[in-house]
């Protein structure tokens, strides 16, 4: 099955709860081996804490599920600063149990709302920690066997990897939108060919090639006869279902290592590399031919279409925007003898 990664980067309000379950869970156990290692009990505070910690983040998914919020989200975040400070002082400051927990909750919020939201949080936890520690009159204790390590560390492991994991994506989905824009700006919207400015890129391409092979390339510039008359008399609709129709009959029409774009309103261009004038006229005729003698349906009416077409090429000598303007002479040239027609450029 395929993976969806934006599915999932919109479910990130939703698996944070586990993370965070797990986050107090491991807090609570290290609280309680922390206790327990120097042979005393909890005491009620340090009882509340737990019992707090445990209960706190299904609460928190609850009101989260209830707003479906990235804010109610973004205040869990800062929340779970503010209790592990209290749980920081109720390890009387520990660092080598509290500092795992403290770093892992203030890189979540950096990467989810950079880094003020991250401010916010380790303000809020010395506030809650230096509340607590002074209400509760707990002194500092710095030392910690090696087992105490074990649940502070697995929570930096997890929560740094998730983290991880989630950059991963993003920057999955990043690059596939990216890709998808690109292919999109290429193409034109209603024929689905290149436009003009793929072309420009594919020329350069082509260019490239061509200053190694030295190879002629020709350029077929094409314009739809009286296209205004079209859709006056049978409407903007009929007009493009025949522009359509057209780019289909031109994709055809070509070779694979040529490449046919829309130029602009009814005009299309041809390139066909490695081609030279007289073989381009050819093409050009074949092409006027399949237009001017297809019938073109649509909407139960039948219509015929012609197109007049400007041949011009270029080899290393030239470039190709100055071929599109002999191209482009040589079409108006045909439009002037009657159209229907294909002209070769005389100045190449
Ligand atoms: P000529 O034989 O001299 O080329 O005449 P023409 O009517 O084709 O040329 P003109 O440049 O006067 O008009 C081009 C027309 O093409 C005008 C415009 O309504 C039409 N056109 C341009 N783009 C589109 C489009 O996307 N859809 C439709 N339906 N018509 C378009
Ligand atoms: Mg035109
Ligand atoms: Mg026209």
């Amino acid at each position: 099955m395929k993976v969806n990664h934006k599915d999932r980067i919109e479910k990130i309000g939703r698996s944070s709860y586990p993370v965070r379950v797990l986050g107090f869970v491991l807090f609570s156990l290290s609280l309680y081996l922390f206790v327990a290692k120097q042979d005393l009990k909890l005491d009620l505070w340090q009882m509340t804490g737990i019992i707090f910690a445990l209960i706190y983040p299904h609460l928190a998914y609850l009101r989260y599920l209830k707003t479906k919020s990235r804010e109610v989200e973004l205040q869990h975040m800062l929340f779970d600063m503010g209790l592990q400070g209290v749980m920081t002082a109720l390890v009387n400051f520990n660092p080598i149990i509290a500092l795992p927990f403290l770093i892992s909750s203030s890189a979540a919020n950096y990467a989810l709302r950079g880094v003020n939201q991250s401010l916010k949080g380790v303000m809020l936890a010395i506030i809650t920690a230096t509340l607590t520690g002074l209400l509760l009159n707990k002194e500092i204790i710095l030392d910690a066997k090696p087992f105490e390590m074990i649940a502070p560390n697995l929570y930096l492991i997890v929560v740094m990897h998730y983290m991880a994991y989630i950059a991963y994506i993003r920057g999955v989905v990043l690059v596939r939108n990216r890709k998808k824009a690109e292919t999109l700006a290429q193409l034109d919207f209603l024929t689905g060919l290149d436009n003009r400015r793929s072309m420009f890129d594919q020329v350069k391409l082509n260019d490239e090639k061509r200053q190694t092979d030295c190879a002629t390339t020709t350029v077929i510039m094409i314009d739809l006869d009286h296209f205004k008359e079209l859709n006056d008399k049978y409407g903007h609709d009929h007009g493009d279902n025949i522009l359509i129709l057209i780019s289909d009959m031109l994709k055809n029409s070509i070779r694979e290592t040529d490449l046919v774009a829309r130029w602009g309103g009814e005009e299309f261009l041809l390139l066909l590399p490695n081609t030279n004038n007289e073989q381009g006229f050819k093409i050009a005729e074949t092409i006027r031919n399949k237009i001017a003698k297809h019938n073109f349906i649509y909407n139960d009416i039948e219509l015929n279409i012609t197109a007049t077409f400007g041949i011009a090429s270029y080899n290393i000598k030239s470039n190709f925007e100055e071929t599109i303007k002999s191209a482009d002479k040589a079409l108006y040239a045909g439009k002037q003898k009657g159209r229907n027609c294909v002209v070769l450029a005389t100045n190449e």
